[in-house]
C-alpha cells in the first residue's frame, strides 16, 4: 500500500488528497498542518469578522472530509526537515514520517518590512489565518482605532471585516492606488471612492516611517493615532523546507506542469509554488485559491500514478468590498477596450493577437468568457472581438469553439 504524505492542510493540501483519492482508494494518506484549523476558506476570514459566517460554515470541503477520504490529520504540527534520500520528513514533535510520495502545500507567510519602532506596538497583527481573525476579534472593540498598513486585497478585506467592530479604520499604502497589484489608475479611483463612502479612511501614497507605541509617524509628516495595528503588506511563499533539502526554488518552489519538484518523489502545489502563467508566457507566483485547488488536485493525481497537467494557470482575482464586485485576471499589456462610468470600469488588454488580461469593476457578469479566452489563448481574429468587447457571450465565437465549450449545443 502506497504511503502519501501531504504537508499543509489548506486549499492545495485538501485538493491534493482529493486528487490522490480520485485514483487510489487504498493508499495511506497522512496530512500534517501547522494550524489548529484546516480545510477552511481563507478568503472567508473577513466575513467571519463581519459576522456573516461562523467556523463550521467556513469549512471548505465539509467537516467530514478527512473521515470520508480516510486522511489521517495532524493539526498543530510543523514539518521541520525534509530528508529526500531517506524519503522522510522530521516533525516538530521529533517524529520521522516516511513516505513514498510527498506533496508540499505550504502556502505563504506574511511579509513585514523592518519598520522602526515596530517592537513598541503592543497590539499588532497579520491577517492571513483564522487564528489571526480570532485574535483581532478579541483585540478590537467599539472604540478601537485600527491602522492597517497595506491597501492590497488582504488589507482591504481586513478593513471591511473590522469596519463595524471598530471606532475607526485607516488604511495606508505607499502605492498611489488601492489594490495596485490588481487595478490600474483608471479603475482604482472608483474603488477608493466607494471605500471612503463606506467609512474607511484611506491614506494612499503614504506609509509609516516610525512607530512610537500607539502613534505612527507617516512619510508625509502626518501622524496617525491607533490602538490596533494590522500589517498587510504582502506574503512570501514558504520555500525553505524544500530549499534546505536541496530542491530548486526561485521566488516560489519550482514545480513544472505536473507539479513535481526537482526532488524525486516530492510534489508541490498552491501559494508556495511558482508555475507557468499562460497570460505572461513565463513562470510566476499565481497565489490565488482556484490555482491552489487545481494544482493540488493535479499533484495528487500524479502522485497516485496519473498523468494530469496544470497548464492553464493565470493570475486572477475575484473579490468584493461593501457590495462592489471586482474581477481581474491575466497580464495587463496593451489596453484594447476601456469603458468607465461613475460606478464601473471595464478594461481589456491584448498582445500578439490574444487577450492577455482584463479588469472588471462593478459589472462582472460573464467574466468567465474573458478568462476562457485568456486561458485558451484563443486568437482574437477567430472571434467577433468587437462584439465581445461590449457584450460577452458565446455567439461571437466560431462554431468549433462553441462546440468545444458547450458540447455543440449552440
Ligand atoms: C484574507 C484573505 C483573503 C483572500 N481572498 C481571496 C480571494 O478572494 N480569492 C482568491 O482566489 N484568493 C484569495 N486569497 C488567497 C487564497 O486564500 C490562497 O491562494 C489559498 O489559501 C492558497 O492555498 P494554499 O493551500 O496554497 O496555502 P495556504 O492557504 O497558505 O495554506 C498553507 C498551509 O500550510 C501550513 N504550513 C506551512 N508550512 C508548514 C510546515 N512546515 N508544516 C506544517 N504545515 C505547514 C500553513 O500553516 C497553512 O495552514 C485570500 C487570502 C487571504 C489571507
Amino acid at each position: 500500500m502506497k504511503k502519501y504524505l501531504i504537508i499543509g492542510g489548506s486549499i492545495a493540501g485538501v485538493s491534493c488528497a482529493e486528487g490522490i483519492r480520485s485514483r487510489d482508494g487504498e493508499g495511506e494518506i497522512t496530512l500534517v498542518t501547522a494550524e489548529a484549523f484546516s480545510n477552511y476558506g481563507r478568503p472567508l476570514i473577513s466575513y467571519y469578522l463581519e459576522g456573516k459566517t461562523d467556523i463550521p460554515r467556513m469549512s471548505w470541503r465539509g467537516e467530514d472530509f478527512y473521515e470520508k477520504n480516510r486522511v489521517q490529520v495532524r493539526h498543530g504540527v510543523t514539518a521541520e526537515k525534509l530528508e529526500p534520500e531517506a524519503k522522510r520528513v522530521i516533525l516538530s514533535t521529533g517524529e520521522a514520517l516516511s513516505y513514498d510520495a510527498l506533496c508540499l502545500c505550504l502556502g505563504s507567510h506574511p511579509f513585514s518590512p523592518r519598520f522602526e519602532g515596530l517592537e513598541t506596538v503592543e497590539n499588532r497583527f497579520f491577517f492571513t489565518t483564522l487564528e489571526d481573525a480570532l485574535a483581532l476579534e478579541k483585540a478590537v472593540g467599539k472604540e478601537s482605532r485600527v491602522l492597517i498598513v497595506g491597501a492590497g486585497f488582504i488589507g482591504l478585506k481586513c478593513a471591511e471585516g473590522l469596519r463595524d467592530r471598530a471606532g475607526s479604520v485607516t488604511v495606508c499604502d505607499l502605492a498611489a492606488h488601492a489594490m495596485s497589484a490588481n487595478l490600474d489608475a483608471d479603475c482604482a479611483p472608483i474603488l477608493e471612492k466607494h471605500l471612503a463612502e463606506n467609512g474607511l479612511r484611506l491614506m494612499l501614497g503614504d506609509t509609516v516611517t516610525k512607530f512610537e507605541g500607539k502613534t505612527a509617524r507617516m512619510k508625509s509628516g502626518k501622524t496617525v493615532k491607533f490602538d490596533v495595528l494590522v500589517i498587510a503588506i504582502g506574503t512570501r511563499p514558504n520555500v525553505s523546507l524544500l530549499a534546505e533539502a536541496g530542491g530548486a526554488v526561485n521566488k516560489g518552489i519550482l514545480a513544472g506542469e505536473r507539479m513535481e519538484t526537482s526532488l524525486p518523489g516530492v510534489w508541490a502545489a498552491g501559494d508556495c509554488t511558482e508555475s507557468m502563467d499562460v497570460s505572461a508566457g513565463e513562470a510566476g507566483l499565481l497565489a490565488v485559491l482556484p490555482n491552489a485547488s487545481l494544482q493540488g488536485f493535479c499533484a495528487g493525481v500524479n502522485m497516485a500514478g496519473g498523468a494530469e497537467k496544470f497548464d492553464k494557470g493565470i493570475k486572477m482575482n475575484s473579490i468584493g468590498f461593501f457590495g462592489l464586485h471586482i474581477m481581474s485576471a491575466g497580464t495587463y499589456t496593451e489596453p484594447v477596450y476601456t469603458e468607465i462610468t461613475e460606478h464601473s470600469c471595464k478594461k481589456l488588454f491584448a498582445a500578439g493577437g490574444v487577450l492577455t488580461g482584463f479588469i472588471l469593476l462593478g459589472d462582472v457578469s460573464r467574466a468567465g468568457i474573458y478568462t476562457s479566452l485568456i486561458r485558451e489563448r484563443t486568437p482574437l481574429e477567430t472571434v467577433d472581438f468587437e462584439a465581445l468587447k461590449k457584450e460577452p457571450s458565446l455567439l461571437p465565437f466560431g462554431q468549433a469553439f462553441r462546440a468545444k465549450k458547450l458540447g455543440g449545443a449552440v
